[in-house]
């Protein structure tokens, strides 16, 4: 029996694929200039992935036969992540690269020994969460290993334990995320990290490419909530986090966290956890200008109160409505920038908080808009990823990007992006939002929206490469959020610089002497 779970074609659950409204379709027509045939999915069955060689190293000894699994199905499933040039291509029927086979651990111990004899026989390993990376962190360049697995880590989904005084939870890392959140949901806690992904990403993802979930302004990024984790690497198990906070040397959770499977498999992390909020309120306020938004949630960011949810729409996705996905095709033409707040928390702070924030945006030019822009984003927050589909559908490529920067470089950093976006890809619709603050600087996040055209794959990813370059130009980070994988290992060099890319593939060298983990996969030279 195939592992069958999320679309394999696209995201998410089958039974909710969408369909574009009419509205938005006519919107796309007129901006894009989109006349394609629909561009369905060819089918699962007439997909042939390329002939699966046999894994040596008897893994089915350590983790049973029935956790061995080499049918076409289930590797096709395995094969890359979920960004849309990784859509289109499985769209297109190309499962070039899939593993050899998909192996699934239940335990600690059983990953540690499938390790070991990975090793010994030169398999490359994969691990494998939610599967829902977009940076190519699920498609190492695994050529002259003897076989490539997936290690998918689903089997390893316990709620470990619980320390309500310590207010930690330990986890596996193969608790999807709605599942973690439900298990903590019970006893009263939250983790509060709740990234676009949230539906199908995993806990061990989360830590591996340093995630950044939509309430990170009140609970933080992931790797701020990590209190400490497990890694089994090739060259034995690495244990961090004794305290919350230690003077004892160097952060080791920080080499872990970020490291996307390249020095080895994290197999349980401990997180600080929350109360669960009494309260949750969302509302919306609309700014002149995005520049006047930015001054406006940089105030909150660096002299507060900052709410649980803060984003700010420029003035073209206020006025495509894509802060709002449930209302898409209600085309605002009011002009202006949307920034959507969120409060979550005890029934006696979240009034005052609230009121204090008000103040700070009315003094600095935005006008309330009540409290139905919110919920209307709350509503959708997990939408998007399934109207993606809706486009490809109709022939409209659809993708993110994201970088971040320091305020005082931010409108620089916003430019170059654009300008860069706008000349790769004429006729295309470029939309951004600030989507995580800090008190020094924020994240921006870009959805560009542009017709498929011929050779959609190639085409974006010369515009990404481009784009790429623009924001290490303007001084941006290749990645806020989404991580680097082997998409943006070169720019993730040209940030490291020589002497760091050397400290991490020592590191690298001692964790995994055989190189077998991920190879390709964030470490520049490898591969
Ligand atoms: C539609 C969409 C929306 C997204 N929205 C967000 C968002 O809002 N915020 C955000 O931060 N990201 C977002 N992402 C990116 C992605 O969801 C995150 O990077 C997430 O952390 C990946 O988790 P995962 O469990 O799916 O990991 P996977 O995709 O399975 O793996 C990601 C990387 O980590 C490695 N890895 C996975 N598990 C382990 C482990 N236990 N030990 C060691 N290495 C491991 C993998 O080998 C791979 O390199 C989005 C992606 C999509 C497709």
């Amino acid at each position: 029996m195939p592992i069958v779970d999320m679309l394999w074609s696209g995201w998410g659950d089958p039974e909710r694929a969408e369909r574009l409204p009419e509205s938005v379709a006519g919107l796309l027509r007129e901006l894009l200039g989109v006349h394609a045939e629909p561009a369905q999915p060819v089918k699962l069955a007439e997909i042939e992935p390329p002939p699966a060689r046999p894994v040596p190293g008897a893994l089915e000894d350590v983790v049973g036969e029935e956790h061995v699994r080499a049918d076409a199905e289930t590797r096709i499933r395995h094969t890359r992540g979920k960004s849309t040039p990784d859509l289109l291509r499985i769209r297109g029927g190309d499962a070039g690269g899939a593993p050899d086979a998909v192996v699934l651990p239940g335990s600690h111990d059983e990953v540690a020994a499938v390790l070991a004899r990975c090793a010994e026989h030169r398999v490359a390993v994969v691990p494998f969460g939610g599967g829902t990376s977009v940076v190519g962190g699920l498609a190492p360049e695994a050529g002259g290993y003897a076989a490539v697995i997936a290690l998918d880590l689903r089997r390893l989904d316990r709620l470990v334990g619980l320390d309500p005084v310590s207010r930690t939870a330990t986890l596996e890392p193969g608790l999807r995320a709605p599942r973690a959140e439900r298990l903590l949901n019970e006893q009263g806690y939250t983790l509060g990290h709740f990234p676009q992904s949230f539906e199908w990403a995993s806990i061990g993802g989360f830590a591996a490419a340093r995630s950044s979930g939509q309430a990170s302004a009140g609970y933080g990024r992931f790797d701020e909530m990590v209190a400490g984790l497990t890694l089994a690497t090739p060259s034995g198990t690495l244990e961090a986090g004794r305290a919350p906070k230690s003077a004892a040397g160097p952060d080791l959770r920080q080499l872990v966290l970020g490291s996307e499977g390249a020095f080895g498999v994290i197999t349980d992390v401990t997180v600080r956890i929350r109360p669960l909020p009494e309260t949750r309120v969302y509302e919306g306020w609309l700014f002149p200008s995005f520049s006047e938004g930015v001054t406006a949630v940089r105030a909150l960011a660096q002299d507060g109160p900052l709410p649980t949810v803060l984003r700010l729409s420029d003035e073209t996705e206020t006025m495509i409505g894509l802060a709002r996905p449930d209302e898409l095709g209600e085309r605002n033409d009011a002009g202006g920038c949307l920034a959507v707040c969120g409060y979550e928390g005890t029934a006696a702070e979240v009034p005052d908080r609230r009121a204090k924030v008000r103040a700070v945006l009315t003094s600095l030019g935005g006008a309330y808009q009540g409290e139905e822009p919110g919920e209307s984003w709350v509503r959708g927050r997990f939408s998007a990823p399934y109207l993606r589909d809706a486009l490809l559908d109709v022939g409209v490529l659809a993708e993110t990007l994201e970088t971040a920067g320091f305020w005082s470089n931010l409108s620089r950093l916003y430019d170059a992006v654009r300008l860069t976006l706008s000349r790769e890809l004429p006729s295309s619709v470029v939309m951004c939002h600030v989507s995580h603050v800090y008190p020094a600087g924020a994240s921006l996040y870009f959805t560009v929206v542009t017709a498929q055209g011929e050779r959609p794959v190639e085409r974006w990813r010369d515009a990404k490469a481009a784009v790429s370059d623009a924001i290490i130009e303007a001084g941006g980070t290749i990645s806020h959020h989404h991580g680097v994988g082997v998409d943006h290992r070169d720019w993730y060099a040209r940030e490291a610089g020589p002497l760091g890319v050397a400290v991490l593939r020592a590191v690298k060298d001692r964790l995994d002497p055989e190189g077998i983990m991920n190879p390709g996969v964030l470490i520049p030279g490898e591969g």
